[in-house]
C-alpha cells in the first residue's frame, strides 16, 4: 500500500495536467451514503432506484407537482445541507493549491468540494447548492427565489428572471441530459489531462464513466502511433490513470486504470498529499 501511495505521489509530481474524478465514495466519510457500495441506498433498497427514475418524468409533465413534492418530501440522501467536507475533499484542495491538480470533475451533488474550497470544479450531475434554468442553463443560489411563498401562492415552478424558462434544482435527475456546458468542459479536461485521479466511484454511471475511457483510448492511440512510427515517442505524452477506491471497479477489472489503491479516500488522499509535499522539498 505504502509503495502505491508513493507511486501515486511521484506520478502526480511528474504530471503536467492532473485532473480528479470523484464519486459518492469520497463523501461517505462525511456521512452521506453512496448508491452501490455495500451499505449503498440502491444496495439496501433496489425499489428506491426505480422510484428515482420516475421523478424526472413527473418534472416534465407536471413541474408544479414535482416542486411541491421536493419542498415537502424527504431527501433521498438525507440532510445534505448540514454535511461537511472530510479529509479526502481537503486533500484534493491541497493538491490544487500546490499547482498539481488542475480541475475536479465530480458526480456528487452534495456541494462538499465547493464547501472544501475547490477552485476549478465541474459538477457533472449538478449541485444541491444551486438551481438551474432548464432552458438557458443559468445557475442560481436557491435564496434567489422564495420557494415557500411561491408554493403558498400556487406559483410554482419558479421561472428564470432572464428567459422565463422553468427553473429546477441543478441536480441532474435520472433520465435528464447532462447540461451541455458542463459536459463540454469535462470532455475538454479529459482530452487535456495527462493524469486522472479517480476517487470513490463505481464508474458505472454514464456518460460520466466515459471520461476515464476516453483518457485510456488516448493512451492506446499514443502507443500505437509510436509503435507504427507515425509519431516519435518524445512527442507523445504519457497518460496515467490512478484509482483510489474501497473495492475494485470495472475500471480496475477492464484494465482502464493503471493501478488501484484500495482503501478510504479520506485516509489515502491525505497520505498521498503528505508524500507529494515531502518529495517537493
Ligand atoms: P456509487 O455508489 O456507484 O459507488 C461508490 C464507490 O465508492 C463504490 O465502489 C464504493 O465501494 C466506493 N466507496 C465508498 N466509500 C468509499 C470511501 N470512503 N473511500 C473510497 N471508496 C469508497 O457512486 P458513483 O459512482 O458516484 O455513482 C452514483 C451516482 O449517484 C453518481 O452519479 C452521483 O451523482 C449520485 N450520488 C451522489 C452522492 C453524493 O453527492 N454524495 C451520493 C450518492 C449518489
Amino acid at each position: 500500500m505504502q509503495k502505491l501511495i508513493e507511486r501515486a505521489a511521484r506520478d502526480l509530481l511528474n504530471s503536467k495536467y492532473a485532473v480528479a474524478l470523484t464519486g459518492a465514495g469520497i463523501s461517505t466519510e462525511s456521512g452521506i451514503p453512496d448508491f452501490r457500495g455495500p451499505s449503498g441506498i440502491w444496495t439496501k433498497n433496489p425499489e428506491a432506484e426505480t422510484k428515482a427514475y420516475r421523478s424526472y418524468e413527473t418534472f416534465l409533465h407536471d413541474p408544479k407537482k414535482w416542486w411541491e413534492e421536493r419542498l415537502t418530501g424527504p431527501n433521498l440522501l438525507g440532510d445534505l445541507a448540514g454535511a461537511a467536507p472530510n479529509a479526502g475533499h481537503y486533500a484534493l484542495v491541497e493538491l490544487e493549491k500546490v499547482g498539481i491538480l488542475k480541475c475536479v470533475i465530480t458526480q456528487n451533488i452534495d456541494g462538499l468540494h465547493e464547501k472544501a474550497g475547490a477552485a476549478k470544479l465541474l459538477e457533472y450531475h449538478g449541485s444541491v447548492l444551486k438551481l438551474r434554468c432548464v432552458h438557458c442553463t443559468l445557475r442560481f443560489r436557491p435564496g434567489v427565489f422564495d420557494l415557500d411563498k411561491l408554493m403558498a401562492e400556487g406559483k410554482l415552478p419558479p421561472r428564470c428572471p432572464f428567459c422565463q424558462g422553468i427553473v429546477k434544482t441543478d441536480t441532474v435527475a435520472f433520465g435528464e441530459s447532462i447540461p451541455q456546458d458542463v459536459a463540454d468542459m469535462s470532455l475538454e479536461e479529459a482530452w487535456k489531462c495527462d493524469l486522472m485521479l479517480i476517487c470513490g466511484t463505481s464508474a458505472v454511471v454514464y456518460p460520466f464513466a466515459n471520461l476515464p475511457r476516453i483518457v485510456r483510448q488516448r493512451k492506446y492511440e499514443n502507443q500505437w502511433k509510436t509503435e507504427t512510427g507515425l509519431s516519435r515517442a518524445e512527442n507523445q505524452s504519457s497518460v496515467t490513470i490512478i484509482e483510489v477506491n474501497a473495492e475494485p471497479t470495472p475500471l480496475t477489472t477492464e484494465g482502464i486504470s493503471d493501478y488501484l489503491i484500495t482503501g478510504k479516500t479520506g485516509e489515502i488522499l491525505p497520505q498521498i498529499v503528505e508524500v507529494v509535499k515531502k518529495l517537493r522539498k
